[in-house]
Formats: structure tokens, C-alpha cells, sequence
């Protein structure tokens, strides 16, 4: 459960609470694509609209694994879900509300630009993926239907360490499912991640399996730390060879928030360190070299490139996206809010987090 002096930190550093187990945080990503300052690199690979993105996550208190690269506070990681289980509805609709609500300050910010204020009132993404693992929240497959069937497109995101969930959710398939290949052997993998469940190694690769049986998009996304993953890339090649997947991202570990306790600057990569490590990986693999993104320090790998790599969101935009009602849906119309009031002065040390998009999980 979420103690009070855990719930007033995160709400220091920008989180939300929704429930009893979930949370939205603005993406600077999104902040960015607000004032049209760039987006993330979903945008430049996939099409992601970063202003329409809401970031969250259904399992805040809830992960198993304690890597060394995340961002996030791994003191609270936990081997199994306890506590209560709110329902995928109530969370979609708290989720956009609060999200909604912290973008709110942007209406009065001469930078901003209002064709994108006024389109964000109607969110078209959700990258699942805020913090936590996800598929630890047991109702997962009707909280994935739930967003999709508003419409809206889901990313998520997992360390593959929940096989069984995974097998719940084909048929429930997110628009893009992750998993984090923090390693290609067992010894790299279980260094890296420092995982609370008992054979993480092999549930891992148990999920690798199960993406054979997924109809939707599939990403292994190499989440690279000098000194702890980022070696060996022929390796990583050569077991990436005989996944299921339909993208590699290539990416480099960056020294934000927690992960500033546990590694120095020196374990964050380069971007050309990067190109040359995936180079690399793609030759070992039989991969093409893509797309780039040098501000997120991150190289995207296909068999193929394909026409629909990049996602038509005007021709989601067709179809109804249906507005919450917690939307006043009057053209200029304003959210209507029930959001909880920033908490100042509580006293607590606060440890200030980057926004999401250069080590975000999503
Ligand atoms: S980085 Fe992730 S959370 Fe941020 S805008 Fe892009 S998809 Fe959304």
C-alpha cells in the first residue's frame, strides 16, 4: 500500500494518483511537443502524437525486478501484487482526468501552441509504462481493452518476468508491446536486472516465446549501461536472431533520477557509442540499421523497414474517439477537474526525477 509520505514525494515530483495502485506523470516529452520544442522518438519512429500521450502506470508500487539503470526509487519493489484492485474503467477515466489536469497550466503559456492545447483535451495514447511493472496488475487484458476501445492506442511495457499474464494478454494485445533484453546470457541478465522473483532468466524467456503467438507490434528494447549490459553486442545479436519481434530499439542508459544513486555519468553511453554497438548487434543479427534519434541516444533495427512502421493516427481519428465525460466536449471547452492539489512545504527530501523520454521505460 502507499504510505502517505510515499504519496506526497511522488506528488512533489509530479506524479498523480489514481486509485489506489496507478499514477500519470507528464512526459517532458509531451511538455516539449506543447511549446512544439520536438517529441519523443516513438514520434519520429512510430508516429506517436506526444501531446496526445497520457504516461502511466497500473502498478506504481509494484516491481519485481531492481535494475540498475531505472530511474525510478527500487526500494519499494515487491515479489507479488498485494493490496487492492481497482477497476480498468475507473483507471482510464482518473488517468485522463489527472493527466488533463496537470497540463492544464499550458492553456495560459504564450510558447504554447494551441492547435496542440486544444487537440490534447481528447488523449489519443497511452504508453503504459510510467514505473512498476504492468503486467503484475492482475486485470491487465481488460484495462488494455479498455483504452483500446476508447480509441485510443496502448504501449506496454514489461520485463517479461510475468509469462502468465503475458499469455492472458494475447487477444487483449496492446498496439505495441516491449519487453526490456536487459541481457542475452543469464549471468548479464540477472546482474543487471536484480530480479525478487525466482527464476526471472527463464520466465524471461518464456515471454520471448509467447511474442510468437502476439498479432500486434512487437519491440525488444536493449536498455545499454556501460559497465553493467553494454558489452558483448555479437552476443546480443546472435540471441536476438531467433526472436519474435518486429523492431529493435537500441538504446542508451541516461543519469536521471534514482539511477543517479547507483551509477556515475561514465555508465551513460554516447549516441555514437550507441550506433556503434547496434551496428554491431544488427550485423550478428541480420538487421538493418533504420532510424535514429541522437537526443534519446537510440537506433532503431528492422528486418525490413515497412510501410506502416509509422502509425496513421488521422485515420484513428476517423473512427470515434470517444471523449471521457469527465470532458467538457464544447469546442474551447475546458476539463472539468477533481485533481488533487500539489502538496508544499510537506518537508520531505524530494528526489527530483527528469521528465520521461530519455530513460523513460515506455
Ligand atoms: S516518450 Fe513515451 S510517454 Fe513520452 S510522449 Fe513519447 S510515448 Fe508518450
Amino acid at each position: 500500500m502507499l504510505t502517505e509520505k510515499k504519496r506526497l514525494e511522488l506528488e512533489n515530483q509530479g506524479y498523480r494518483i489514481v486509485g489506489n495502485h496507478s499514477a500519470v506523470k507528464i512526459c517532458g516529452w509531451t511538455k516539449n511537443a506543447l511549446r512544439s520544442r520536438g517529441m519523443c522518438y516513438k514520434n519520429t519512429f512510430y508516429g506517436i502524437q506526444s501531446w496526445r500521450c497520457v504516461q502511466m502506470t497500473p502498478a506504481l508500487q509494484h516491481c519485481n525486478f531492481r535494475c540498475w539503470h531505472c530511474w525510478r526509487d527500487i526500494a519499494t519493489a515487491s515479489r507479488e501484487w498485494t493490496g487492492p484492485v481497482d477497476e480498468p474503467k475507473e483507471i482510464v477515466d482518473g488517468c485522463i482526468r489527472e493527466h488533463l489536469g496537470l497540463l492544464m497550466g499550458f492553456r495560459g503559456n504564450p510558447n504554447a501552441n494551441m492547435k496542440r492545447i486544444e487537440e490534447m483535451k481528447v488523449p489519443l495514447h497511452f504508453a503504459i509504462s510510467l514505473t512498476g511493472e504492468p503486467t503484475m496488475y492482475p486485470r491487465l487484458p481488460e484495462l488494455i481493452d479498455e483504452i483500446q476501445g476508447r480509441g485510443m492506442t496502448a504501449y506496454l511495457v514489461t520485463n517479461g518476468s510475468y509469462p502468465e499474464m503475458v499469455e492472458k494478454i494475447i487477444g487483449h494485445e496492446p498496439t505495441q508491446f516491449y519487453i526490456t533484453l536487459a541481457a542475452p546470457t543469464e549471468e548479464m541478465f540477472i546482474k543487471t536486472t536484480n530480479p525478487l522473483t525466482k527464476h526471472a532468466w527463464e520466465r524471461f524467456n518464456k515471454t520471448l516465446q509467447l511474442m510468437e503467438k502476439m498479432k500486434c507490434r512487437r519491440v525488444l528494447r536493449l536498455t545499454l549501461t556501460k559497465g553493467h549490459n553494454m558489452y558483448n553486442p555479437e552476443e546480443y545479436g546472435k540471441f536476438i536472431k531467433n526472436l519474435h519481434f518486429d523492431f529493435v530499439e537500441c538504446k542508451g542508459y541516461v543519469h536521471v533520477g534514482y539511477a543517479r544513486y547507483r551509477n556515475t555519468r561514465d555508465n551513460m553511453p554516447t549516441h555514437d557509442e550507441i550506433k556503434e554497438f547496434a551496428a554491431k548487434v544488427a550485423e550478428a543479427a541480420g538487421l538493418k540499421y533504420i532510424d535514429e534519434k541522437p537526443e534519446s541516444s537510440v537506433v532503431l533495427l528492422m528486418k525490413e523497414d515497412r510501410p506502416d512502421r509509422i502509425l496513421d493516427f488521422e485515420a484513428e481519428l476517423r473512427n470515434e474517439v470517444e471523449l471521457p465525460d469527465i470532458l467538457d466536449s464544447k469546442p474551447g471547452g475546458l476539463p472539468i477537474l477533481n485533481s488533487n492539489s500539489m502538496p508544499k512545504n510537506s518537508g520531505l527530501k524530494i528526489i527530483q526525477e527528469s521528465g520521461c523520454g530519455d530513460n523513460c521505460n515506455c
